[in-house]
């Protein structure tokens, strides 16, 4: 039945986000030690509290579907969290460093809205107006996030470029 079909498709892609988002509570760290601007470093720092509870949203959402909480390994956040590695290993300037934490952590915000808003999207179709909601609340989490990485990309890019010109 179709309708059995989707409730499927979401509690697969539920158990994507639930080990993208356990992956993340060791990878943020990680980015905010890392940051050399101490602003950088206390958004990725507090970002990383928020996941704790992100992490128990979803675990409400299993059981409303009545699921055992369960994660699937989500190749999209392994390759980012490669990528974030890169920027560390390869980067050595402080500021261009931040610059591409930055770029780095904007990418797992998208990959989660990008996820989110599909999920809660299910949800309101399946008739999980609760998880919707549970949902939606860490949808704009993520949302802030991201507008607040912007925010402190503003001066750390130009900082970065900066620093280049005087190398
Ligand atoms: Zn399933
Ligand atoms: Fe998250
Ligand atoms: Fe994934
Ligand atoms: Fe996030």
């Amino acid at each position: 039945m179709a309708a059995d079909a989707l409730l499927d498709l979401f509690h697969d892609t539920l158990r994507d986000i639930y080990w993208a988002e356990k992956h993340l509570l060791k990878a943020l760290p990680k980015l905010a030690k890392n940051a050399a601007n101490p602003e950088l470093g206390q958004a990725l720092e507090d970002h990383r509290r928020e996941t704790e509870g992100q992490v128990e949203r979803l675990e409400r959402v299993f059981a409303i579907i009545d699921k055992a909480a369960r994660g699937k390994k989500c190749e999209a956040m392994v390759g980012l969290s490669a990528e974030a590695d890169e920027v560390l290993e390869e980067v050595d300037d402080d500021m261009v460093r931040d610059a591409g934490i930055i770029g780095a952590a904007q990418a797992v915000e998208h990959y989660e809205i990008a996820r989110y808003g599909t999920l809660k999207a299910w949800a309101k179709l399946l008739g999980e107006d609760e998880a919707a909601d549970l949902l939606d609340q860490t949808l704009e989490e993520e949302k802030a996030a991201d507008k607040k990485l912007t925010m402190l990309s503003d001066s750390i890019n130009l900082e970065a470029d900066e620093s280049q010109e005087a190398a």
